[in-house]
């Protein structure tokens, strides 16, 4: 089985282009591990932004804290 990575149609494995978009089909195994890959890579993206954010209210909190004082 094979899907467009644009339209995400499903194709035979004989197929080798979408007839709609014209884009090369990909096998849908290597689909999936590639989404696979994405998913710990967009959380620790969020995980480190959580951290910086949480890092940054700390940083200002003081700032304004001790300008206050
Ligand atoms: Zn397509």
């Amino acid at each position: 089985m094979k899907i467009c990575p644009l339209c995400h149609t499903k194709f035979e494995d004989s197929a080798e282009f979408c007839p709609n978009c014209k884009a090369q089909l990909e096998d849908c195994e290597e689909v999936k591990k590639e989404e696979q890959k994405r998913v710990p890579r967009s959380f620790w993206i969020a995980l480190f932004g959580t951290f910086a954010f949480i890092g940054g209210m700390i940083l200002l909190y003081k700032v304004v804290y001790g300008a206050l004082m």
